[in-house]
């Protein structure tokens, strides 16, 4: 699957490096560099080097993050895994509240159609982190070439059936397959990917609130938000206007109040509007696209990207980077996800808390 492209920022890997050694010297407080008073704050998830930061009662603000910057500092790695483990905790003991105490175990059903290799891979990631949190998973495989017809009767059984609070249809489908007749068949209550056009368009209307937010782009909010980013009245630009990532993370932003511009295949000057950004979330697909140069000094990045470059060091014969030069950006931004490590954990751990939300509302649980 490698793609062959190998641009000069990712032909060095002294960006990662700095990732593994700041890995280790994560703890649970550590008082930061340049902080007025002796103030320790909490660095639950973080990895930091040389930062300037202040500190308001409700944590870390962008702009004493941005302030960083100016000493020429490194960007604060925001550690995906370590967040998505945390919440992946947060579900499991909530899952086992309802259990104990409602007799309830929650459900997700799973439709996977054809034999991809990275889909089968998704579907046996997403059956083991329901067992993890004890989450029941129920699977459904079939072969590339059945009908529409029979995708749509199981999405049907599932919908009526009440152990499943979530259903959730692998994508890509096979081409011969209308994929929206399938999407629009998944009832609304158990639509755990946000996909449903009615959720997507609860999303999209001011005063309505979706029972679900697809789970990569709410993974994408639950970083920024659990960094304490600041978003309201920030300048923030999404590249990629997909249906399941640019497009409903252009959404959240806006919801909360930040001017939002969107980036995509025929935008004339992408650097100039990213230059200008406060807050990037970066999700086309293209393996460093967005150079250091296109960043504002500050600002946080949120690379959604998974891109294959070739890589004779690797056993695999490749390796995944994402869509912004990190290397460059660690050096230019405030805070910045890696890839793999970064977004990638959360969209799991955001499927899982859709899932367990979802039984709380069917069962009318706080
Ligand atoms: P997609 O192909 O459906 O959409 C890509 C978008 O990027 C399109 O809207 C297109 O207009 C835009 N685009 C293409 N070229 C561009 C360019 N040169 N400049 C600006 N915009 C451009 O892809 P997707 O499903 O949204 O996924 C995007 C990336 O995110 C992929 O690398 C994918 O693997 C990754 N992804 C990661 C996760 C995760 O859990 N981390 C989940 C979904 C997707």
């Amino acid at each position: 699957m490698a793609s062959g492209l190998l641009s000069d920022c990712a032909s060095s890997s002294s960006c990662s490096i700095r990732l593994h050694q700041f890995k280790g010297k994560s703890r649970a407080f550590a008082r930061p560099f340049g902080c007025n008073g002796s103030i320790s704050l909490p660095l639950r998830n973080l990895s930091v080097k040389n930062c300037t930061f202040a500190s308001n009662s409700t944590g870390w603000s962008l702009s004493a993050v941005s302030s960083a910057m100016t000493d020429n500092a490194s960007a604060i790695i925001i550690d995906g895994k370590a967040v998505a483990k945390q919440i992946r905790e947060e579900v499991a003991s909530e899952v086992a509240r309802l259990k104990d105490a409602f007799g309830i175990i929650p459900g997700l059903a799973v439709i996977l159609v054809g034999s991809r290799k990275d889909s089968q891979t998704y579907v046996r990631n997403k059956k083991k982190s329901c067992e993890d949190v004890g989450i029941t998973s129920y699977e459904v495989n079939l072969p590339e070439y059945c009908t529409e017809e029979e995708v749509l009767k199981h999405i049907s059984v599932f919908n009526n059936d009440p152990s499943v609070h979530g259903i959730l249809v692998q994508l890509p489908l096979p081409r011969h397959m209308n994929e929206q007749n399938i999407l629009n068949s998944v009832s609304i209550e158990k639509d755990v990917d946000g996909f449903n056009p009615l959720n997507i368009g609860c999303l999209a209307l001011q005063g309505r609130e979706p029972l679900f937010v697809p789970c990569t782009p709410k993974g994408c909010m639950d970083l920024l938000h659990r960094h304490n980013i600041e978003i309201k009245g920030k300048r923030a630009a999404v590249i990629g206007r997909s249906n399941i990532v640019g497009m409903p993370a252009a959404l959240l932003l806006q919801r909360e109040n930040a001017t939002v511009t969107v980036v995509h295949s025929r935008t004339s000057n992408p650097e100039e509007i990213v230059r200008q950004a406060d807050i990037v979330i970066s999700a086309c697909g293209i393996a460093n696209l967005v150079r250091g140069s296109w960043l504002k000094p500050g600002a946080v990045v949120i690379d959604v990207g998974i891109n294959p470059v070739e890589d004779p060091e690797s056993p695999r014969g490749y390796r995944l980077v994402g869509d912004v030069c990190y290397e460059e950006a660690c050096k230019i931004a405030s805070a910045i996800t890696p890839v793999p490590g970064g977004v990638g954990p959360m969209t799991i751990a955001m499927l899982l808390s859709n899932t367990l939300t979802s039984a709380k509302r069917i069962h009318n649980i706080k």
